[in-house]
Parts: structure tokens; sequence; C-alpha cells
């Protein structure tokens, strides 16, 4: 980090914080909860601006019934779960699929979605079910991965899917109207894809800055800084301090290929519910993929450990401090909820870096 760069624009920030009423912000992904954290940002900005972490942790808002779907397939002799490693730890109604996995299931870490598919090919006698989760950044690998089973013909090959979108989120946040915010700070990773013209109907319908930053120091502090700067001009558009990557209409080609296998669809969140065009469905000409129907899986409704607050965390409702599991029966050695589990989990960050602190 630029160290004299980023006084800088700290004292820029402190300067136009002391001229506003206390500031909120969100961070909407787990990415710059850590970075922000890990890089001692957090802890250089005025105490009058608050940020609050989002609902863009993957692993976190994966509702319980879906993890319960996932070990009953796992539970089944002829199937071979393969999924992303925070997943594995994420307890479940009768314990998670690390538990099942060291009691005999075959349970297998793969970094992606292509990983999953060479499993299969490799192992034509079972049949492999990929968790499919995420957000838009990980849903493009899904689909053309679904692309490529498709086309060579894999039929031990499954998904359950469970992708994710994130503007249907951030509406549905607004909309509720429990989180005072002042504007979002959106994630670089996921804008690269959908495009920075992806958040106007935030920033015109809901009048809230959306500035989308990277994830090191200088880019997220400079995103902070635009953010403000709208507040005390009374302002609200979309901006990019990622422009090196992000352009406004996204990369149309990793739209294109999800638009052929997903369609828009309801999709029920951890503690918060069903938020109406959150989710993917799968188009009819790869519903044979979807493991949900395969395997006659129900995925329940969804529950929470007694205690746990992470439907709260994840909207910025509460802090993790506020939890009153937070750091004695919950730790990241033995988490109860999914935002202790993942690395991009506010309850983990917050263990790892801020764990005195209330605020
Ligand atoms: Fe859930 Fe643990 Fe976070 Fe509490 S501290 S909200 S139990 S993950």
């Amino acid at each position: 980090m630029d160290r004299k760069q980023a006084a800088k624009i700290i004292d820029q920030i402190t300067e136009i914080c002391s001229n506003l009423p206390q500031v909120q912000i969100m961070e909407v992904c787990g990415t710059h909860t850590v970075s922000l954290f890990r890089s001692g940002v957090k802890s250089l900005l005025p105490e009058s601006l608050r940020l609050i972490s989002g609902p863009g942790c993957p692993v976190c808002v994966t509702s319980q019934g879906y993890i319960d779907a996932a070990c009953e397939l796992a539970s089944r002799q002829d199937v071979t779960i393969c999924t992303y490693g925070d997943m594995v730890r994420v307890p479940g109604k009768g314990g998670g699929l690390e538990q099942m996995r060291s009691n005999g299931a075959k349970v297998v870490v793969v970094y992606s979605a292509r990983d999953a598919l060479k499993f299969a090919q490799e192992n034509p006698n079972t049949k492999v079910v990929f968790l499919a989760v995420g957000f838009e950044t990980t849903t493009p690998p899904t689909a053309a991965t679904l692309i490529e089973a498709e086309i060579k013909g894999v039929d031990n090959f499954f998904i359950l899917p469970a992708h994710k979108l994130v503007i249907p989120a951030m509406e549905a946040l607004l909309s509720g109207g429990e989180v005072p915010l002042d504007g979002f700070l959106c994630p670089g990773h996921v804008s690269v894809i959908i495009g920075s013209g992806a958040y106007k109907p935030i920033a015109e319908k809901y009048s809230k800055p959306c500035v989308v930053a990277g994830f090191e120091p200088i880019q997220m502090l400079n995103g902070i800084l635009h953010i403000v700067e709208q507040n005390i001009t009374g302002t609200s558009f979309v901006e990019s301090v990622y422009d090196v990557v992000v352009s406004e209409e996204g990369n149309t080609v990793a739209q294109s290929i999800i638009n052929k296998v997903f369609t828009p669809g309801d999709a029920t969140w951890r503690a918060i519910g069903t938020i109406p065009g959150s989710g993917l469905d799968l188009r009819d000409q790869y519903k044979r993929f979807d493991a949900a129907t395969e395997f006659s899986v129900d995925i329940d409704t969804d529950t929470c450990p007694a205690g746990c607050r992470c439907g709260e965390v994840i909207q910025g409702k509460v802090t993790p401090a506020e939890c009153g599991l937070f750091g004695k029966k919950c730790t990241p050695v033995d988490p109860i909820g999914p935002c202790m589990v993942s690395s991009e989990g506010t309850c983990a960050a917050w263990y790892k870096y801020n764990r005195d602190s209330q605020t």
C-alpha cells in the first residue's frame, strides 16, 4: 500500500465525514469485509463512518435446507458430493458434510465445477453432485461446465443449484428499510461479470451511491471516498474506481453463457427467506442435471441453529459481537453458523481481526 496516498485519502474521508452525520456504508461482499479488516483500513476510518458487512458471502447465504439436502445426497451409496472446501464445514441439522465424510460418505473438495465434471468422467461408477453455490463470479464456470457436460454426454454428473444474484438481494435489503444505508461499496469481481451499469436501479430508485472497487486498500479507500463525496453533495449515482477491469456492460460473453443455462427464479437465503428473482433456475434443456429432481430430494424450508444470528449479521442488522454465541460457543474451530465457517464470513473475519470490539 502506498502509505502517503492512503493517508491523503483517509484525510479527505475524515474531512468530509466531519461535515456529515453518521455515515453507514455497506460492503456487499465478504471479500471486501476480509480485505478491510486484514489491511487495517477499517481501523483508520473516522468513528462516524460505519462499515457494515452485507449478504455477499456465498456460503453464509446458503440455506440450512440446502445443506441438509446435500447431506441427504451424501448419505446415498451411489453418490459422490463435490464441493468447495468451506461448504464441507457448514453444520447441517444432523451434522455437516465433514462429519458425514468421516463416517464414510463420499465427499470430495474441488476448486471448480470443471474439476467436479472431470471427477465424474474419471469415476463413471458413481453419480457426482456438484454443490453449485455462489454469486455471479462462480455462476459462469458452472454454466460452462454444464454446457460441456451436455456436449460430451456425461450422464453421471449433476448439480444442486443454489446460485444467487447480488442486485435483487441489495434491493430486498433496501425495500426492508430496516438498516439505514448511505451507500454501497460494490464488489469488483462480481462487477466484472454484471458490469457497473447493473447498479443503476439501486442508485436511481433508492438514491444510494454505488461505487465499484477492487480489493486493494487504496481501491477500497478510493471507493469509500467517492461514496462520502456523493453523500456530501447529496447525489447518488454509480461510479467505478476499478475501471481497469470493470466496464459498464460487464462481461457479455459470461452473461450469455449464464443465460443459456439458467433463468432467474426465486431463491431462499439463509435466515432471510425467499427473495423473488434472486436465484437462478436451470433452463429446460439443462434440467436433467438437477440433482434435486434426479434423486427426489426436497430442499426444506430454512431453519437456523438456536441462538445463531447469521441472518441478521448478513443483513447488517447486528454485528457478530451482538450474537450471544460469538467467540464462546461459536468459534472458527467449532462453528455453529456459516458466517463463522467461511473464510469470507463476517463472524470469522470479526473473530480473526476484531474479536474484542463491539462495533
Ligand atoms: Fe451464527 Fe456463530 Fe455468527 Fe453467532 S457468531 S451469528 S452463531 S455464525
